[in-house]
């Protein structure tokens, strides 16, 4: 049984581990907090990296702040959190290897009683809420390559196609190029992002957060 009484509550502060919110989960959280979801985007969000492929492929997404906000004795809007909130630490305690390379750091894996039937509903409905949260917010599926693995831009271009094809992911898909992954909050949250469109093989300035916060107000 896990007891998240007496712990420090780590899965909600650990910054190596952002916790991704889908359009879906924003509604519930504006509607919860009335607010507009662009405001709600604005007073709990950012745009984070998921790893897709390591060392270098990221997808973007829309995380809690770290911190998170809701954080209190315990979670201030349990009932409502995100679907990605309630994935842990049954989705860990389900995949050995993450399992055995977490648990010291994250003891209740090893007490996570798994439910793989229920498991696999979230898993799905986390897929289907991201596919719109895509479509929505981003326009089409965005990806980051961290430039400090590749030595020059013909190098790196080639590299993300391979990574994407790789996925088969090219449909709809723009990359993004970071130098280095910790001057991605900067990069994103707060100025403008140069990216490379896939397809036409062209680069282009955007901020990123005025991007997602405009297709917000737009909903
Ligand atoms: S899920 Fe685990 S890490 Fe998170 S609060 Fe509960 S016991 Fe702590
Ligand atoms: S929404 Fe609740 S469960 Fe999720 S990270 Fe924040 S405090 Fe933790």
């Amino acid at each position: 049984m896990i007891n998240c009484k007496d712990c420090e509550k780590l899965c909600c502060k650990d910054s190596m581990m952002p916790i991704e919110v889908q359009l879906e989960d924003l509604k519930l959280i504006a509607k919860e907090k009335k607010l507009t979801l662009d405001k709600a985007f604005d007073i709990y969000c950012r745009i984070a990296p998921f790893t897709v492929q390591p060392p270098s492929l990221y997808r973007v997404g829309i995380a809690l702040k770290n911190p998170c906000a809701f954080l209190g004795d315990g979670c201030k809007i349990y009932d409502i959190r995100p679907s990605t909130c309630r994935l842990f630490p049954e989705n860990v305690a389900a995949d050995e290897k993450r399992k055995e390379s977490m648990q010291n750091r994250y003891p209740c894996v090893l007490d996570a009683k798994v439910d793989a039937k229920e498991l696999e509903k979230l898993k799905n409905k986390i897929e289907k809420d991201k596919e719109e949260t895509d479509k929505k917010i981003f326009s089409s599926k965005l990806f980051l390559i961290e430039l400090k693995h590749y030595k020059n831009e013909s190098l790196r271009l080639h590299a993300s196609m391979k990574e994407l094809e790789n996925k088969n992911m090219t449909e709809q898909a723009q990359v993004f190029f970071v130098r280095k992954m910790h001057m991605l909050d900067q990069i994103m949250n707060s100025g403008v992002a140069k990216y490379i469109d896939y397809k036409h093989e062209k680069a282009i300035n955007m901020d990123m957060r005025k991007f997602v916060l405009t297709n917000l107000k737009n909903l």
